[in-house]
């Protein structure tokens, strides 16, 4: 099928719930991919970060082929290999006790938010539920996460909404302190507010966070559905920050393009959710486990430092253009946040695609760019290339 003929299907049967690219895409290899009419992009977005390995990765799909031909799924009830070894291999270099295996980012933030609940109400009893997050942020699209994401824009129409969230303004110390009380258990945030800007929150900032935490034995809940699985050049990008949340959430990378999330707890919460307390039908299923076990084989520190340097690179080859468009740039590792003037974030974002780059955007005014982990130098120079074609 064409362009126009999967478009027309679309628009006839399904729900136009996206503002879409008008591009269909057909095929990829590593991080590049080409449209039903066979015209080729550089790809800056992974599928939203998802697509850690690129595309067509033969690793990531002999595994994901071999599991479907011994066991395709077969439900939580049982146990099964790639699942306990994903879990052994994620665990201890997240520096966690024990893992949960869900589908998304915003059912790995629920699960969260069950911990931190049922943590406080066996220890405190009832009364104890808020949790403080931050404005700006994005935690999922489900009733309760929607609620907690600190956006006005996102707690329409739905009503109502999961009660127990309080907002504080990111790298306020005087705006989370206004924010406590009595009844809270637990703070909630990103460590680079993705979908709000690719805005990275103040290391001291986090840090001071963490503590007030710990003093008041609120849990420290950290999102990393976008930032985590190597996407800033460490496995977890509250590693770079000094701090070990009590829960952290993962999703987006963590199994290279089939559906995964899932959170992972420290010690003092292993144990808060119980048989028959939380669980998932299609969670840690054997397919999606054994591309998730490809993912985390790939993690090396040599491959994470090289995601650091390739991170480097293509902001210091922004930088480099001089371009009138740029306001600014930001972000760690391949995750990119380039500050956009002189034209809406959508419009260049669209004549990028036009000149063969494809973006994000975030925000209001941020171009968003979450490269393939295993982008080459040959394709970031391509990109980039088209980058000063455009905004030159
Ligand atoms: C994408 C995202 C989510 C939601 O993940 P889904 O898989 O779409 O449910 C939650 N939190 C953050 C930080 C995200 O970037």
């Amino acid at each position: 099928m064409n362009f126009q003929e999967i478009k027309a299907l679309d628009e006839g049967y399904v729900l136009q719930t996206y503002g879409r690219n008008q591009i269909a895409i057909d095929h990829g290899k590593g991080a590049s991919l080409w449209d039903t009419e066979g015209k080729k992009y550089i790809d800056f977005t992974s599928g939203i970060g998802v697509c850690s390995l690129g595309y067509a990765n033969e690793t990531w799909a002999k595994a994901i082929y071999d599991q479907a031909m011994k066991v395709g799924h077969i439900s939580n009830l049982f146990y099964t290999e790639p699942y306990a070894l994903l879990a052994s291999k994620l665990v201890p270099a997240a520096g966690m006790a024990a893992a949960f295996f869900g589908n998304s980012g915003a059912e790995a933030n629920e699960g969260m938010i069950k911990t931190a609940r049922k943590y406080s109400y066996e220890k405190y009893g009832e009364g104890r539920a808020t949790i403080i997050t931050l404005k700006n942020s994005f935690h999922g699209r489900t009733i309760t996460t929607l609620k907690a994401t600190g956006q006005d824009h996102f707690h329409e129409f739905f009503f109502p909404f999961t009660e127990g969230f309080r907002y504080a303004e990111a790298n306020s110390m005087d705006s989370l302190m206004a924010a406590a009380g009595d009844d809270v258990c637990g703070v909630m945030m990103e460590l680079i507010q993705g979908e709000g800007g690719v805005n990275p929150l103040d290391r001291d900032y986090v840090q001071a966070v963490a503590k007030l935490c710990a003093e008041k034995d609120w849990l420290l809940l950290v999102d990393e559905v976008q930032t985590g699985v190597g996407r800033t050049g460490t496995l977890f990008a509250y590693q770079q920050f000094g701090i070990q949340p009590d829960v952290a959430t993962f999703a987006k990378g963590i199994a290279g393009g089939l559906p995964f999330g899932g959170f992972l707890t420290n010690e003092k919460c292993r144990n808060v959710l119980r048989a028959g307390d939380h669980g998932s039908t299609f969670g840690g299923n054997p397919m999606a486990a054994a591309a998730a076990n490809v993912v985390m084989d790939t993690l090396t520190p040599e491959f994470l430092e090289d995601v650091k340097k390739k991170g480097q690179y293509l902001r210091k080859g922004i930088a480099g253009l001089n371009s009138p468009c740029v306001s600014g740039i930001r972000g760690m590792g391949l995750m990119v946040g380039v500050g956009v003037q002189g034209m809406t974030h959508k419009e260049l974002k669209d004549k990028l695609m036009a000149e063969g780059l494809l973006c994000l955007t975030a925000g209001k005014d941020t171009l968003r760019l979450l490269p393939p982990l295993v982008i080459t130098k040959d394709e970031i120079d391509k990109g980039l290339e088209i980058m000063a074609r455009v905004m030159k």
